[in-house]
C-alpha cells in the first residue's frame, strides 16, 4: 500500500515535469518587440510552461536561470518573436509556382475554378504544407481566410501552430467570375456563412486556445449586399472579428464601383459593415476619401506586398503609412515567406514612392507586435515581454549572409532566408528543433502534397503541362 501510494506521487510529479517544466536560454541576443524596440545583447529568457517569465541580460538573471529545469546556451543565436502573418490562404499552396506569372487573368480563370476540385482530405494536405512553409521560416500565427477551414484548423492543430481561421463566405459561382459574371446563389452563400458558424462553435479558443474563429465574407464583389450584413451579424453574435479582401483587384473595383457608384470601402462603409474588428486585406484602390473611413471606422489593413507586386498593383502607401490605420503585413498566398514580405514591404514601397519610407524597424513589427495587435492578441503574443505567451524563435547568426552583425533587425530584414531559423517555440512548446518539424515527417507530407495537387491539376487542365 505504502509502496503504491509512493508510486503514485511519484507520477504526479512526472507529469507536473511535464506539463510546467522551465527553461531557460541565455547568451543570446534577444530581440524583444517590446514599446523601445530594446535589443538586448548577451540577453536571457527564462519560460515557465507555456509563459515567457523573465527576460533581460544574462547575468542579471544567473539565480533564476540556474533554478531552470533546462538551460540551453544561446552562444552565437538570436531570439525573436515569432513572427505573424495577418492575412493567409495556406490551403492555397495547390497553386505555387504556375499561376503567378499570370497575375489577376489566370487568378479568375484559373485559380478559382480550380478551387472547386479541393475536398476535405487533399485541403487538409494543402494546409499543412502551406504551413509548413512558413513555420520553417519562423511564423508561428497565421490569419487564414479559405474553403474548407475545418481542415486547416486540423492541419494547425496538428503541426502545433497558432491561428485565425475564417471560413470564405460568398454568393457567386466560382465558374462565372472569369466572364465577369456575378449572377447570384444568395441560398448558397448563406449556406456557407452556416459553415462559418460551425466553425466557430467547433474551433473556437480550441487546441488549448490556440485557434480562433471569425467571420470570413470573402470580398465585396463576391458577397451580395444581403450577405455582406448577414456576416457583419454573425460577427456580432459571436463577439468575434471580420476578415474580408477590399479593392483587391480591377476587376472587383470596376464592379463595385460599375454596380454601386461607389468604392469598395464606400460600399462596405454604407451598409455599416466596417468596425474596428474588421481586418481589410489589399486595399490596392483605396483613395484618400476610403482612408478617412477606414480611419474613421477603426477598420485594420493586411497589407500584402508580394502579392501585390505580382499583380501589378500596389495600395496608396504613402498615405497608410502615415494614416491612423493600424497596418500589419500578410503573406497571402503560394509564397509564404515573412522575411520576403517583409523586404518587398520596403523594397517595393521606395520603387512606387521613390522616397525612403518604410524602415527595417516598423516592417518586423508590422510582422510580429503590430500584426498580434491587429489580431486583437497584442496582449498575449508578438513580443518577448515578461507575462506573454512563449512564441519565440531562435535563429542561427553564424551564416555568412548574417555576418559581421552590427544593428540586428536591419540585419535580419534585409538578410534572412528564413533556413537560419533553427528553433521555433509556440506556447512554450518546443514545434521545430534544428531546423525540422517535429509533427510530422517533412518528406512523407511533400510527397503527398505533390501527388495530391496532381489529381487537382489534372481535373484543371493543366496537368500533364
Ligand atoms: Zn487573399
Amino acid at each position: 500500500m505504502y509502496c503504491e501510494e509512493e508510486e503514485k506521487k511519484r507520477e504526479k510529479e512526472e507529469e507536473k515535469e511535464i506539463y510546467m517544466s522551465t527553461f531557460a536560454i541565455k547568451n543570446a541576443i534577444v530581440v524583444t518587440c517590446n514599446e523601445n524596440d530594446e535589443v538586448i545583447r548577451d540577453g536571457a529568457i527564462i519560460v515557465d510552461d507555456n509563459k515567457i517569465t523573465a527576460v533581460g541580460r544574462t547575468k542579471d538573471l544567473e539565480e533564476k536561470i540556474r533554478e531552470c529545469d533546462e538551460i540551453i546556451d544561446g552562444r552565437d543565436k538570436i531570439i525573436t518573436p515569432g513572427l505573424i502573418s495577418v492575412h493567409d490562404h495556406v490551403i492555397g499552396h495547390v497553386f505555387k509556382g504556375f499561376t503567378e506569372d499570370g497575375a489577376e487573368d489566370y487568378f479568375y480563370k484559373h485559380c478559382f475554378s480550380m478551387e472547386t476540385f479541393l475536398n476535405p482530405e487533399n485541403s487538409y494536405w494543402f494546409a499543412y504544407a502551406g504551413l509548413m512553409e512558413t513555420l520553417k521560416f519562423g511564423c508561428t500565427m497565421i490569419n487564414d481566410l479559405f474553403h474548407y477551414s475545418q481542415s486547416t484548423a486540423e492541419a494547425v492543430e496538428d503541426i502545433g501552430m497558432k491561428a485565425i481561421i475564417q471560413h470564405k463566405v460568398f454568393d457567386i459561382d466560382l465558374n462565372n467570375l472569369q466572364h465577369k459574371n456575378y449572377e447570384r446563389f444568395y441560398d448558397a452563400g448563406i449556406k456557407r456563412l452556416e459553415e462559418n458558424e460551425e466553425l466557430i462553435k467547433k474551433w473556437h479558443n480550441k487546441a488549448d486556445g490556440r485557434i480562433k474563429c471569425w467571420v470570413g465574407n470573402h470580398a465585396p464583389d463576391t458577397n451580395s449586399p444581403e450577405l455582406l450584413k448577414a456576416g457583419r451579424e454573425l460577427a456580432d453574435k459571436y463577439g468575434v472579428g471580420i476578415h474580408i479582401h477590399v479593392a483587391q483587384t480591377v476587376q472587383e473595383h470596376e464592379m463595385i464601383n460599375n454596380t454601386y457608384g461607389m468604392s469598395s470601402v464606400k460600399f462596405l462603409d454604407s451598409l455599416g459593415f466596417l468596425k474596428d474588428d474588421v481586418i481589410c486585406a489589399h486595399l490596392a484602390f483605396a483613395d484618400t476619401e476610403d482612408i478617412a473611413i477606414l480611419e474613421r471606422t477603426g477598420a485594420k489593413f493586411a497589407h500584402c506586398p508580394v502579392i501585390m507586386a505580382k499583380f501589378g498593383t500596389f495600395p496608396r502607401i504613402k498615405e497608410f503609412l502615415t494614416s491612423k490605420v493600424p497596418m500589419a503585413i500578410g503573406d497571402d498566398w503560394v509564397t509564404l515567406n515573412p522575411w520576403g514580405d517583409m523586404r518587398a514591404a520596403i523594397e517595393v514601397t521606395r520603387a512606387v514612392t521613390g522616397e525612403a519610407l518604410q524602415y527595417a524597424i516598423r516592417a518586423f513589427r508590422m510582422m510580429t507586435i503590430d500584426a498580434a495587435n491587429l489580431l486583437n492578441l497584442g496582449d498575449e503574443t508578438g513580443s518577448l515581454e515578461v507575462g506573454k505567451k512563449a512564441d519565440l524563435i531562435v535563429i542561427d547568426a553564424l551564416r555568412p549572409n548574417l555576418v559581421p552583425m552590427k544593428d540586428v533587425i536591419p540585419s535580419l530584414v534585409y538578410n534572412m532566408t528564413g533556413n537560419e531559423v533553427e528553433t521555433v517555440y509556440v506556447d512554450g512548446k518546443k514545434i521545430v528543433d534544428e531546423g525540422r518539424i517535429l509533427a510530422k515527417d517533412e518528406i512523407e507530407v511533400m510527397r503527398k502534397t505533390q501527388s495530391l495537387a496532381e489529381e487537382v491539376w489534372t481535373k484543371g487542365g493543366v496537368w500533364p503541362e
